[in-house]
């Protein structure tokens, strides 16, 4: 009764995974098809209107750099961008950008559209073909038959997906869409291992209805920072944000009625992010305090909804009112769609490959928030790399790999794989230890060479990363070409160690932190060459003296690895190491230091505090 269509690579779900997956696949040359419950639901934002932020921006800028639509699409909806960190260093800085919600779903669809080798079905997916453990297609729910070569899932919240608003639930993938069941049932039936996990949304308020007189404002950057490699500047009107605060009275509201959160009422047995607590964790976890931020985010240009980012919660809809309500400048708030709290099922990722194929079902690939991360950033970074190799599969290629050296897509997987999740993953820029290089600004200079080897860069892409570079040569040759003696440079008010060594343009520039108009009298060869590029060739410049440096710290923690930590090791007299660390070495004390390298969230400079400690105390003994 039904046609079976056949395609190298079927991608399940059309969220931030699923589309970057299947822009991935077909632009590797495989013939695709993207089948997701709701067509006109491919890229929509399921919960904050932002995209980038600290860890966040840097996987965004490599999902670009390897040509992906993430960075592009942000860059087209952007209604306001900040670059976080903006006062620390290069290497933490996270570009991000508030979006316009409907802009950024439409630009993920027009490039999706562009792709001549992919195709979009809507259906539910029901079921897996296997044949022999190997995935040869899908079932829609209407019993039609998709073969395949490679099917990458990408389901996000929606498997066994239980929405919750105080003591109510009910099944569903998020607000407004249905839930996918079968499909976990018959992963749960091929015995993959699977756990529960929980996140939740703020309610929506009517902007019409806030009294934007009485609240902050926060305007983007003045010199905004955009994602995409090949864009310098916004696409559409820039908009500024409100702030404001909840206060003792919010908190009572709140304090009053936990029992009658999901949450805290316990009808929640997932685990939830941490890092984006609910008002009622905010209250609980941090009782001293006596307010928090609101930050109020328009949803887009010509949408009166604003996303009051910091509010989330599983509190019955008529508390919500009252705690909104209890918030300067939204005294009269009407809520368009009430916070709401989503339980769903990942499954644990240390039984993927690097590639993100199921080790037991080759053919089989998840990425997303199936694979137990958080985020849009994180989900799309790994349907890039499952995308790319169901492709490369399905044509019988080499799989490409990503390193914790390369990129912070490999120090994901390679924390995903190696250390599994017990609360949802989300990506910070303390998790890589080489991240004086894994930077934001270089993330072409990292991955583009790689992209274009792997086959997922475009021609128009390359000539534009072959262009700067030929610029950022030119410019790092002028600058080696000039020379200066110290007593040289000492006429310019600079003082280096008088040791006699000439030091060019490059030395200058990355070892001495100066200020632009001196710089500018120094080497006026600067002057010669655009912003951008004089921009990237000094921070080359600074970071290529601490790389070294850094290289070594690696190097040393891992010929220490094997060093003993006793049994009765004060991390708590440790300053500088997270009370969250603290916390997880004191409940597992590790006995050596690559056992303590193991624990979910450690961190390299974690890691180095440790030993240093331990050989001040002359207690670092390698194991027998
Ligand atoms: P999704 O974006 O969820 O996409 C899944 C796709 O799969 C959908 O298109 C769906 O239609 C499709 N699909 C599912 N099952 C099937 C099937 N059987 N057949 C065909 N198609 C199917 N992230 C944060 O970083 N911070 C937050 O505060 C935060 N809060 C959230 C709150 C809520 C209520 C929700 C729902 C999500 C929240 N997220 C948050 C998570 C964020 O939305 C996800 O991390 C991100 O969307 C994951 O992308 P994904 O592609 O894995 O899945």
């Amino acid at each position: 009764m039904f046609h079976v269509k056949h395609f190298d690579v079927v991608i399940i779900g059309g969220g931030h995974a699923g589309a970057e997956a299947a822009a991935a696949s077909a632009r590797a040359g495989a013939k695709t098809a993207l089948i997701t419950l709701r067509v006109a639901g491919v890229g929509v934002m399921s919960c904050n209107p932002a995209i980038g932020g600290l860890g966040k921006g840097h996987l965004v800028r490599e999902i670009d750099a390897l040509d992906g639509i993430m960075g592009r699409a942000a860059d087209e909806a952007g209604i306001q961008f900040r670059l976080l960190n903006r006062r620390k260093g290069p290497a933490v800085q996270g570009p991000r950008a508030q979006a316009d919600r409907a802009l950024y779903r439409d630009a993920i669809q027009s490039l999706l559209s562009k792709e001549v080798n992919l195709t979009l079905i809507e259906g539910e997916v029901a079921d897996l073909i296997l044949d022999s453990g190997r995935v040869s297609g899908v079932v829609l729910a209407d019993g039609a038959k998709i073969g395949c070569k490679a099917a990458v899932l990408t389901a996000g919240t929606f498997l066994n997906g239980i929405i919750h608003i105080g003591p109510e639930k009910r099944s569903g993938g998020r607000i407004g869409d249905a839930a996918s069941n079968r499909l976990s049932a018959r992963l749960i039936d091929l015995g993959l291992a699977r756990g529960r996990l929980k996140t939740g949304t703020p309610p929506r308020l009517d902007g019409r209805t806030i009294n934007w007189d009485v609240v902050g404002s926060q305007p983007g950057d003045e010199e905004p920072v955009v994602f995409s490699f090949l864009n310098s500047q916004p696409k559409v009107r820039q908009i500024a944000c409100g702030i404001t605060h909840t206060n003792e009275k919010t908190h009572e509201i709140v304090r009053q009625n936990l029992t009658k959160s999901a949450m805290y009422g316990g009808h929640i047995e997932g685990v939830g992010p941490r890092y984006c607590p609910s008002i009622e964790d905010k209250i609980v976890r941090f009782a001293d305090k006596t307010s928090h931020q609101v930050f109020l985010e328009p949803e887009g240009l010509n949408d009166h909804t604003v996303y009051p980012n910091g509010i989330s919660s599983s509190l019955p809809e008529s508390v919500q009112h009252e705690y909104v309500r209890s918030i300067v400048g939204l005294e009269n708030a009407k809520i368009l769609q009430p916070a709401y709290a989503i339980e769903y099922d990942y499954f644990d990722p240390r039984s993927l490959g690097p590639t993100l194929e199921v080790a037991d079902f080759p053919g089989l690939y998840f990425a997303g928030q199936i694979n137990g991360t958080t985020g849009y950033e994180e989900a799309a970074a790994q349907g890039l790399v499952a995308g790319l190799n169901a492709a490369k599969a399905s044509h019988g290629e080499e799989p490409v790999f990503f390193h914790r050296s390369d990129s912070y897509i490999g120090v994901m997987l390679d924390d995903l794989l190696s250390h599994g999740v017990t609360e949802p993953y989300r990506m910070f820029t303390s998790r890589a230890e080489y991240r004086l290089h894994l930077r934001a600004d270089n993330a072409d200079q990292r991955l583009t060479p790689i992209g274009l080897r792997m086959g997922c860069v475009r021609e128009d892409r390359r000539q534009a990363f072959e262009e700067k570079m030929i610029k950022i040569e030119t410019g790092r040759e002028a600058l080696r070409s000039t020379s200066f003696s110290p007593n040289e440079l000492l006429r310019f008010g600079i003082h280096v160690s008088n040791d006699g060594v000439r030091r060019n343009g490059l030395d200058v520039l990355g070892g001495l932190n100066l200020e632009d108009s001196q710089l500018s009298e120094v080497l006026p060869v600067l002057d010669q060459m655009d912003s951008a590029i004089r921009k990237q060739i000094a921070y080359d410049a600074v970071y290529s003296r601490y790389l070294d440096r850094q290289d070594m710290q690696v190097a040393q923690l891992k010929r220490e690895e094997a060093t003993r930590i006793s049994d009765d090791f004060d991390y708590s007299a440790l300053s500088g190491l997270s009370n969250e660390l603290k916390g997880k070495l004191q409940r597992n004390r590790p006995p050596t230091l690559a056992q303590a390298a193991r624990i979910e969230g450690m961190t390299p400079s974690a890691l180095a505090l440790i030993l240093a400690s331990l050989r001040k105390q002359g207690m670092g003994r390698i194991a027998s």
